[in-house]
């Protein structure tokens, strides 16, 4: 009998990852279908990264590492933390795993008891919620809707709060609104947190470098609160390097010896070549980094002009990761004559089908107000996509 357990029965797929499918299934029919849907660096990994690599596998780096990494892996890491954020910390705080969201997922399953509940500011990473819900956990959303440009408040943190919170999941800059937490901001959610001893701040800097305001603000840069703080990052999108999964967390011995017994059981270390290139990434020339972040910030120039032309959409000037999430309520209730858009995901879909552009309805964010485009692609696919999401909206009355 097909009986899946409760826990799973409990979740949702990956809604990014499932229209990215969506959208290479129908690209494989022979249909010429513009992805921005799933949020990945269109790059490729940097050549001092893919020959650090190859290093390794000559070098026979191919059993098992150590759980939380190699220890070179995590100085590197403990290295940037210093330099990059004038963060402090020993390489017993890192530890390493298959990409950020293990990294997020592990820290959460290590925190989380059974009816605990984690505050998540919405609009929110699709996998927050899930992993919660995985660990048994309540997800509490904040709203933060676009007038306060998708940031929530310290009022509103603190009305959130209650004897049961054990979490607070912050991503900044933002996936999916590209919104950046001022160091200002910080401090002022900060100091509510401090009233609150309990609370963990799952701190998600996974977009660090794509950063158009210049200086990245850490959570943990704060020393009062720093023993409350998992930092999570990784080489995903700063370095193009999503598929080699490699994230880390930078967190309190207690949380990291926690999550290493999670993922001794689990996983394991992660793959050892990755390992290596991801140190060759942390400890090598960052001018790929500021190359691609400049590519993006005159992309993301781009897709705002080409939206704000687009009637009905409202739009925020998102200052990092490489999102855009208009509101497109205005075109709900609207029709073609043969289909009526109710909500953000017939909206998506629309697009899909009769633009042929691949983004993700607001709903799996937790704002169903809004669809999320991901502009790391070429300036030619951005520039053809908006004509078409134009043309395709015009047909809506
Ligand atoms: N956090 C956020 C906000 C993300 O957008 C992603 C991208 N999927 C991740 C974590 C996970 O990144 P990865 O597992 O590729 O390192
Ligand atoms: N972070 C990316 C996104 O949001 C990758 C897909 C995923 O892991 O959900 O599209």
């Amino acid at each position: 009998m097909e009986n899946l357990s409760e826990r799973l029965n409990r979740l949702s797929p990956s809604a990014t990852l499932a229209m990215s499918q969506k959208s290479s299934e129908l690209k494989a029919q022979g249909i010429d279908i513009i992805n921005m849907s799933v949020g990945e660096p269109d790059f490729n990994t940097p050549d001092h990264i893919k020959a650090a690599a190859i290093r390794a596998i000559e070098e026979n780096y191919s059993r098992y590492s150590p759980v939380p990494g190699y220890p070179e892996l995590k100085q590197a890491i403990v290295n940037k933390l210093k330099n990059e954020n004038g963060l402090d910390y020993k390489p017993s705080q890192i530890l390493c795993s298959n990409g950020a969201k293990q990294s997020v997922c592990n820290a959460i399953m290590a925190l989380v008891n059974a009816g605990d509940e984690v505050i998540i500011p919405a609009p929110y990473w699709v996998s927050y919620p899930q992993m919660v819900l995985l660990a048994e956990g309540t997800p509490v959303f904040i709203e933060a809707p676009i007038e306060q440009d998708f940031k929530i408040t310290p009022e509103q943190l603190e009305a959130a709060i209650t004897p049961k919170t054990r979490a607070l999941i912050l991503c900044s800059p933002s996936n999916p609104t590209g919104s950046v937490y001022s160091k200002q901001e910080l401090e002022a959610l900060k100091n509510v947190l401090l009233r609150h001893e309990r609370i963990i701040v799952i701190a998600d800097e996974i977009y660090e470098h794509i950063n158009y305001v210049g200086a990245h603000a850490s959570m943990a840069s704060f020393p009062d609160i720093k023993e409350r703080v998992v930092v999570i990052n990784g080489v995903s999108k700063a370095y193009a390097m999503t598929g080699w999964r490699i994230g880390f967390i930078a967190a309190p011995d207690w949380i990291v010896k926690g999550c290493n017994k999670l993922q001794g059981q689990y996983t394991s270390g992660p793959c050892s070549v990755s390992q290596k290139a991801a140190e060759a990434a942390f400890a090598g020339d960052q001018q790929c980094v500021e190359d691609m972040r400049k590519a993006f910030e005159r992309r993301k120039n781009l897709i705002v002009r080409l939206a704000k032309e687009i009637p009905g959409l409202e739009v925020n000037d998102p200052q990092g990761a490489f999102y855009l999430f208009p509101k497109c309520s205005s075109y709900f209730g609207k029709s073609d004559g043969n289909r009526t858009i109710n909500n953000s995901t017939d909206f998506a879909m629309y697009l899909l089908e009769v633009g042929h552009v691949a983004t993700v309805g607001g709903d799996a964010f937790g704002s169903p107000d809004c669809f999320r485009m991901s502009y790391a692609t070429s300036d030619e696919n951005i520039t053809e996509a908006m004509r078409r999401i134009k043309e395709t909206l015009s047909k809506l009355k």
